[in-house]
């Protein structure tokens, strides 16, 4: 860990006046986080299936273990941000989160089943201190105003998908093949590649990152505080690991955390005169919609994966392929390929002054997925008399929503770092995240509405109950995107000179 600005360091005048499309900073984030991605998708994909098949929960309680898991990693993330904002600044925030990861893989790799929980709330204290301020660091290689700014952040996302597909894929064949230990392994040495990477590339980052208290507060006063954070950490997982050990508090916690941090963002914003107000109200509208749009899009790690499992044939393009492979991976793999596409797209029609503003494209990403939910409700006219369909469509729906996704998720990391002042930038981008947690909670109860009352419903009463579901998901999508363009002009007052 470092606190004090080299010498001979880059400036931040010098960073952000890089040539060409994107800095060369940005390309050191990128691995970073692609092998945090490695270990947190990884990881991710094996966690269900462990706990029904080692730890001999019934699919139901590893469901909604899972679902809480989830809830809270996102929730963590606003609490990772604020303590950068406040104490450790990104650097330091990064290197405790990656450590705190990398014990909580290896705890697992140790003893899968008796440290589980252990293992696992390191794991979730470790991704909310790394992963919000990766994301804000990218934020701080742009000037404002700068147009490349969400081609930058679109490149990034592309390194995350890369990650989580390689994770994703190959953590659950090592435990297939050669076991779970190896398996937990190989995600805890994924990260120690992230964390490396990130250590011997900060140095290119010149300022960037370094302790709000820097230079405000004597040196020991400034360690004393960091190992208070340190310290805090730790003996908080106690809590944390009752809470993920019992599923039946995840509610309370939901319905505390949430508006807990609203209030706290709105004490914040007491702080700061009209127009940051302004802008972090409008950085709030777009983090509620948020909420929504993962609600609909996480289906992909519920409904949508017992609806693979069980409702499509198994041939793409005529190709032999697992239905569940495909709903696993095929949201990666599409990101990967257009995500850079998209941020060229951007920048194309940037210099030609027609690139769509913020809300638009917001509202385009909530209409993408009406459609692709549209599409996978229209899955139900390919199907044969056994209840099976077209894993073509399924896929080509999967497209869409990816396309969607690209026109809100990475557009909203970028809006974080432009729409909040800069001593706020980590805590709104863990709101951000945090917004994925509400998401990853409601897709779980939207998932549970549309499954057949009836356990030995036939295939094809499960593919009706399921699509009926798809269609009123697109319907839903579609009201968001079309109140969303609707009330554009006034969100678009909010945030004043951010485009
Ligand atoms: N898939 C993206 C990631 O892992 C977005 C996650 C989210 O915001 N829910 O970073």
């Amino acid at each position: 860990m470092e606190n004090k600005q080299e010498t001979g360091a880059l400036t931040l005048e010098q960073i952000q006046n890089f040539e060409g499309k994107y800095p060369k900073q940005l390309w050191y984030l990128f691995f970073s986080e692609m092998w945090e991605r490695f270990a947190f998708y990884g990881m991710r994909g094996m966690l269900t299936i462990f706990m029904v098949e080692k730890m001999l929960l019934s699919e139901r309680d590893a469901n909604l273990k899972y679902g809480g898991i989830q809830a809270f990693i996102y929730t963590m993330t606003f609490i990772g941000g604020l303590f950068a904002d406040k104490i450790l600044g990104f650097r330091k925030s990064i290197f405790w989160g990656g450590l705190m990861m990398i014990i909580g893989s290896f705890t697992l790799a140790f003893s899968p089943v008796d440290l589980y929980y252990i293992g696992i709330s390191f794991t979730i204290v470790g991704t909310g201190f790394f992963k919000p301020n990766i994301s804000t660091m990218v934020g701080n290689l742009y000037k404002d105003g700068d147009p490349r700014r969400d081609a930058g952040f679109g490149l990034f996302y592309s390194g995350i998908n890369i990650g989580a597909f390689l994770g994703g894929l190959l953590c659950i064949r090592v435990a297939n093949n050669v076991s779970w230990n190896a398996a937990f392994s190989l995600a805890g040495i994924g990260m120690v590649i992230g964390l490396v990477t990130f250590i011997f590339t900060r140095k290119s980052l010149g300022p960037i990152g370094f302790s709000p208290l820097e230079g405000k507060q004597p040196a020991s006063k400034i360690k004393l505080y960091d190992l208070m954070v340190y310290g805090g950490s730790v003996l908080v997982m106690p809590f944390i690991y009752l809470l993920v050990s019992n599923t039946e508090y995840t509610d309370y916690f939901m319905y505390t955390v949430g508006p807990l941090a609203l209030l706290y963002i709105l004490y914040e914003m007491m702080k700061y005169n009209k127009v940051e107000r302004q802008k972090l109200l409008a950085a709030l509208v777009f983090i509620v919609f948020s909420i929504f749009f993962w609600a609909f899009f996480e289906q992909a790690g519920g409904s949508l994966s017992l609806f693979a499992r069980y409702n499509l044939h198994d041939t793409v393009l005529g190709m032999h392929v697992d239905p569940n492979e495909v709903n696993n991976s095929s949201n990666s793999v599409f990101v990967i390929l257009f995500s850079p596409l998209a941020g060229l797209l951007w920048m194309w029609m940037g210099k030609r002054k027609i690139e769509p503003n913020t809300l638009i494209k917001f509202g385009l990403g909530f209409l993408f997925v009406a459609v692709a939910f549209y599409v996978f409700y229209y899955t139900r006219f390919f199907a044969d008399v056994s209840g099976k369909t077209s894993l073509d469509v399924f896929t080509l729906a999967y497209l869409i929503i990816t396309i969607g996704e690209l026109c809100l998720s990475p557009i909203g990391l970028s809006l974080m770092t432009t729409l909040a002042p800069k001593p706020l930038h980590g805590m709104m981008m863990g709101m951000w995240f945090l917004a994925s947690a509400y998401g990853q909670y409601a897709a779980g109860i939207l998932g549970a509405g549309m499954t057949t009352v009836n356990e030995k419903a036939s295939l094809t009463e499960k593919l009706l109950s399921y699509t009926e579901g798809y269609k009123q998901l697109a319907i839903y999508a579609l009201i968001a995107g079309v109140l969303l363009i609707v009330i554009s002009p006034l969100v678009r007052k909010l945030m004043h000179d951010v485009k």
